[in-house]
């Protein structure tokens, strides 16, 4: 059965524009996997660790049939692909790419929790979100566009496809 996913991506080295635009080409060639749509792209500034360009952000939706470890993999080729370098929590980086939710599988692992530990208070994962999804519930957290209501504080800007 095909299993409706939602991947968040996130990159604020050297061209980020052009890395999330790449990547979500990426994510359409993904094996066994159906792409259905691309959020626009966002700007926002970084969380945690200050003094760092800002990021640009989006969301994927896609239906698969892999194993969510074995998809979870295929994000990690991908985003070494793009030369991302693990450094610290929250560093700057060329791609990241999260699995936000796998169906309505709910798991706690280190490698793999699902649904993604923080998407329910980052605005810049929520706003994507529910421009592709507004109906959509987080299990356990509850509906998006509500989520997104309560992170008011977090400024994010949408571009315009003309500005990519
Ligand atoms: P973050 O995305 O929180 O800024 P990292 O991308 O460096 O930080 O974190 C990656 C780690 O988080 C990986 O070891 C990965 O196995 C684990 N992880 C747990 N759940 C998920 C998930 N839903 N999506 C992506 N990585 C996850
Ligand atoms: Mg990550």
């Amino acid at each position: 059965m095909d299993v409706r996913c939602f991947i968040a991506l996130g990159a604020n080295l050297g061209d980020p524009v052009a890395a999330v635009e790449s990547a979500i080409a990426a994510l359409r060639e993904l094996p066994q996997t159906k792409f259905v749509v691309a959020s626009s792209l966002y700007r926002t500034a970084p969380v945690g660790l200050l003094h760092q360009p800002d990021f640009i952000n989006a969301v994927v939706e896609v239906f698969t049939v892999l194993p969510a470890p074995t998809f979870l993999d295929q994000l990690f080729a991908i985003e070494a692909r793009f030369g991302r370098l693990r450094s610290v929590k929250n560093a700057p980086r060329t791609l990241d790419l999260d699995l936000l939710l796998y169906g309505d599988v709910q798991c706690d692992d280190a490698r793999l929790t699902l649904p993604h530990p923080r998407l329910h208070q980052r605005a810049f994962v929520l706003a994507p979100l529910a421009e592709i999804a507004p109906g959509l519930v987080i299990p356990g957290r509850g509906r998006v566009i509500e989520l997104l209501a309560g992170c008011a504080g977090q400024p994010i800007q949408r571009l315009a496809s003309t500005n990519r």
